[in-house]
């Protein structure tokens, strides 16, 4: 686009600045109503353990259905929510949902398994996010070690600060594990030092570890690196049975992805669940044989 300027200079207008921050004004906007509203929902991912394709808990991912722009995925609000303090109360709904339901589910007899919920930066260094947790836990009836949190190595910019954070969470009882690992900063000095009891390989390289050898290098040493550590390893965003062989080849068990399942909504997730055979949701297992 184009605008007349003066006697003969033209100013270029870049459409996609305007329209980013428009986007920004009327996310920021509608979020504010968005829970009231009713317009939040929590999707679950199940993890799975192999050879067994057994279920060993769910990710709690948040999803926005917009009543105009329908669904918008968390990657595009969560940094605005991050930014205007809506995050607070976002993730304390999140938290709040993902307890109930879980404990819900323990009730109706389905596995006993814990719940992953992501923690944003700003919840992290919330200073009484031990108590609120706490609270959580004991109005929802969910005990402690069926819930983990799920955190960044881009919260973690003070070693120090975070280690004692870290050490008041775990003393709830609850789980920590790191997400999105290898795409941070830690040093492996520091990260030997946290009370992690998971790190979960991050999915870009997982996507790569079919056609490059580097990718498998990475992967090989994060896998090593986490059992040396005592910590259990889990690769996200597993979309193939290659990438799931390679993985298995190099003991790593424990898997989230397309492949296994999409997130689905709280309904959906046990729908199959008498008949274990076809797996937990409505996607083709094909998995539990192979390995
Ligand atoms: P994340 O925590 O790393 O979550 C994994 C993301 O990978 C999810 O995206 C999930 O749907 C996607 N995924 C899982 N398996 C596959 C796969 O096989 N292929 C592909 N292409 N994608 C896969 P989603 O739900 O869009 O969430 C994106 C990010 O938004 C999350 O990344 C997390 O950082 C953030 N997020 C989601 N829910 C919450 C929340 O309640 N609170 C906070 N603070 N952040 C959240
Ligand atoms: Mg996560
Ligand atoms: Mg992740
Ligand atoms: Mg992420």
């Amino acid at each position: 686009e184009v605008k007349r300027e003066g006697k003969n200079g033209y100013r270029f207008y870049s459409p996609d600045l305007d329209e980013e921050l428009l986007f920004k004004i009327e996310i920021e906007a509608d979020l504010r109503k968005a829970i009231e509203r009713g317009e939040l929902e929590v999707y679950y991912q199940p993890q799975y353990r192999m050879p067994d394709r057994e279920l060993i808990g769910m990710e709690a991912l948040l999803r926005w259905k917009h009543p105009v722009r329908g669904m918008i995925p968390p990657d595009r609000f969560i940094p605005i929510a991050e930014e205007t303090g809506l995050i607070m109360e976002i993730g304390r709904w999140v938290l709040e949902q993902a307890c109930r339901q879980t404990k819900s589910w323990h009730e109706e007899g389905q596995p006993k398994v814990p719940v992953s919920v992501n923690l944003s930066t700003q919840q992290f260094h919330q200073p009484d996010l031990e108590f609120e947790i706490e609270r959580i836990l004991v109005e929802t009836g969910l005990e402690p070690q069926y819930l983990e949190l799920e955190i960044t190595e881009s919260m973690m910019m003070d070693a120090t600060l975070s280690i004692a954070i870290m050490n008041r969470l775990k003393r709830l009882g609850i789980r920590l594990s790191l997400d999105d690992f290898g795409t941070g900063y830690s040093s492996l000095s520091y990260l030997s030092m946290l009370p992690i009891s998971r790190l979960k390989i991050d999915r870009s390289f997982v996507m790569r570890l079919e056609e490059s050898g580097n990718e498998r290098a990475i992967v090989t040493t994060i896998i090593a690196m986490a059992y040396s550590l005592g910590m259990d390893v889990i690769a996200e965003g597993i979309e193939t049975e290659g990438q799931l062989e390679i993985l298995t080849g190099q003991r790593c068990l424990e898997f989230q992805g397309y492949y296994f399942s999409r997130p689905v909504p709280p309904g959906d997730l046990f729908l199959n669940a008498a008949d274990t055979s076809q797996g937990m949701t409505a996607e083709p297992p094909t998995a539990a044989s192979t390995a």
